[in-house]
């Protein structure tokens, strides 16, 4: 018999033989049979050539004992995911369902599921199909990040569960298709606080925060209780809005729950929420009651949030403590401490701990650790010092990055700077209104008025818009809204305006010359200052002092960069009406009081 040769020669190579094309049956049973006596079953690769063989044969149910012989004496064989598509086809041949379903059992429990691929090949082999290996091929893919092929197999299910709904929404939202997600909340007879918490993360994820926070509102209100993920993500929709009072009842709720017993992120979104709705000194608190010592999110967040209020002398001495726990800092701390040293203007401190990262921590530095020192050395007019750190980063300059070039040359008057660093940003970002807007504000500056027509043409011909600045404003409890030039409440609009003119008066006794230079749309000189007088955060702060109590501070939310006309009569207000101001920017806080700002005109 031919057969003879191949398989029970000593020194024969049975996986080998196995990959023969013109392998017949009797020589697999051959080979079966010295696989067995040499106990072979410790190879992982050749037990799957033979179940696949096997289970080609007349006796598939062969393979099926293979693999569970395999199986039963090394459970963790690495590599035996390679038998368990041709073994469950084996099963599916000889209709041994309840073996079947016991391999089922045995990826289940392993990491095997982690791998989309060989669970698309193990759920195309099975015998039967329960909605468990439907979810678990759903999961795989998940997992995997593959959302389109995951959306698939979700629209497929011959029937749906909570699992797989929620498993949906949570992809959905990760991978920035929210509306998919929200359809299928919608659709959903039956919800659990997974499926609450899945969509209010989506939100937050997607930048629509007060759609986070409302759908929380309404969880509560239907007798759900938040579980701790809700809760982190209503405190950063929350945060991220600057709604104070809200932050302050989820605050209260961690703590009548003990919700923060059970997960450690807590803490660090609790100082970051009151860090961005203005409230440092609870930021602090919070640091310093819960703090985990060896937690590094809490750390980190209490840096940055010092970073937002530039305060940079506090922020180093929450890193030196850092480092006297000896905890390891990591790219994170660094990028809050040097954001920190830049906006509080620490020149030599951001430099000396740009280094520090680098040498004492051995952090390879990103992007945007880089961008902060250009930003450092560009705030304070070192231009050239700025396009010095550009040339030596191994990477191309971001949008950021030439925006904080833009934003310097703006400021210091660099036109010719202004104009390379403006056209490079608005090459790599050509959507984005600001990096036109403030190019052509430094031309205006300037006086290049047909530059400023360039630029505003290519604005026009690329259909660019420019995002209307918005305030919001926390009065008698509920948030007023500001777009520029009028208020959302429109019973509001005449009182803000009457109010507006006369505080505008008064700081002119007291020597404000509007900034006219800040109006982007080339108008006369009379509706030019009427225009700015309308910018979103004056008319917030209007409002403000006419509907909160003398000696409380006005706290403004604002969605864009304040601009130097703003701040400026931020400034005198603090001063002339006695009132402290508290405005949050796109980029960081300023607090106004007694004509002065903590960024120290540094922003
Ligand atoms: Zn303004
Ligand atoms: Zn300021």
């Amino acid at each position: 018999m031919r057969s003879s040769c191949v398989s029970v020669t000593v020194g024969a190579n049975p996986t080998r033989l196995l990959s023969e094309k013109r392998i017949t049956q009797s020589q697999v049973r051959q080979i079966h049979a010295y696989i067995v006596k040499t106990n072979l079953v410790t190879h992982a690769l050749c037990v799957a050539k033979l179940v696949n063989a096997l289970s080609q044969s007349s006796n598939p149910y062969d393979a099926v004992s293979v693999f569970a012989h395999a199986l039963s004496r090394f459970h963790h064989l690495r590599g035996i995911e390679f038998s368990v598509p041709p073994a469950l086809k084996a099963c599916g041949k000889s209709c041994a369902f309840e073996e079947g379903k016991q391999i089922m059992g045995f990826i289940l429990k392993t990491h095997l599921w982690n791998d989309p691929f060989l669970a698309r090949s193990v759920f195309d082999k099975m015998p039967t199909r329960d909605l468990i290996s439907w979810n678990s091929l759903l999961s795989g893919y998940l997992k995997a990040g593959e959302i389109e092929i995951a959306r698939e197999v979700f629209e497929k299910m011959p029937q749906r569960d909570l699992v797989s709904c929620n498993a949906m929404i949570d992809g959905y939202g990760k991978h920035g298709m929210c509306e998919l997600a929200e359809e299928v909340f919608m659709d959903m007879g039956v919800r659990d606080v997974v499926t609450w918490t899945s969509m209010i993360s989506a939100f937050v994820l997607n930048h629509q925060p007060r759609k986070g926070l409302c759908l929380f509102r309404e969880m509560l209100s239907l007798g759900v209780r938040p579980d701790a993920p809700a809760v982190v993500s209503v405190l950063s929709a929350i945060a991220d809005l600057g709604f104070l009072e809200e932050g302050k009842w989820v605050h209260n709720y961690i703590f009548t729950n003990k919700v923060h017993q059970s997960c450690s992120f807590i803490g660090s979104a609790l100082i970051n929420m009151y860090a961005k709705c203005g409230r440092i000194e609870n930021a602090y608190h919070v640091f310093r009651s819960l703090c985990h010592r060896q937690n590094i999110g809490d750390w980190n967040s209490m840096i940055s949030g010092l970073a937002l209020h530039g305060l940079g002398r506090e922020a180093i001495e929450i890193f030196q403590d850092m480092e006297r726990v000896e905890l390891e800092p990591d790219d994170i701390t660094f990028l809050g401490l040097l954001s920190a040293c830049n906006h509080g203007g620490l020149m030599d401190e951001g430099q000396f701990y740009f280094e520090t990262m680098q040498v004492k921590y051995k952090i390879v530095p990103k992007i945007q650790h880089y961008g902060c020192i250009v930003d450092l050395f560009g705030r304070a007019g070192r231009l050239e010092e700025a396009l010095g750190v550009i040339d030596e980063m191994p990477f191309e300059p971001d949008v950021l990055i030439w925006k904080a070039i833009l934003s310097a040359s703006m400021k210091h008057n660099n036109v010719v700077m202004g104009h390379t660093a403006g056209l490079r940003a608005i090459e790599l970002a050509p959507q984005d209104s600001s990096c036109y807007v403030l190019l052509s504000n430094i031309y205006a500056k300037a006086g290049r008025w047909d530059d400023v027509s360039k630029v505003r043409s290519l604005m026009r011909k690329r259909r660019v818009r420019k995002i209307p600045g918005c305030s919001s404003i926390l009065a008698d409890g509920k948030v007023h809204e500001f777009l520029v030039g009028k208020a959302m409440d429109v019973g509001y609009n005449q009182s803000v305006l009457s109010m507006l003119e006369e505080i505008v008066c008064k700081l002119k006794s007291e020597g404000y010359e509007p900034d006219l230079n800040q109006v982007f749309i080339d108008i006369e000189g009379g509706e030019k200052e009427s225009q700015l007088t309308l910018h979103s955060e004056k008319m917030a702060l209007a409002f403000g002092l006419l509907n909160s109590h003398q000696g409380s501070p006005i706290h403004i939310v604002k969605n864009l960069r304040i601009c130097c006309d703003c701040h400026r009569f931020m400034q005198l207000v603090s001063k002339i009406y006695n009132r402290r101001v508290i405005v949050r920017d796109q980029n960081r806080f300023h607090h106004f009081d007694k004509g002065f700002c903590s960024c120290r005109n540094h922003w």
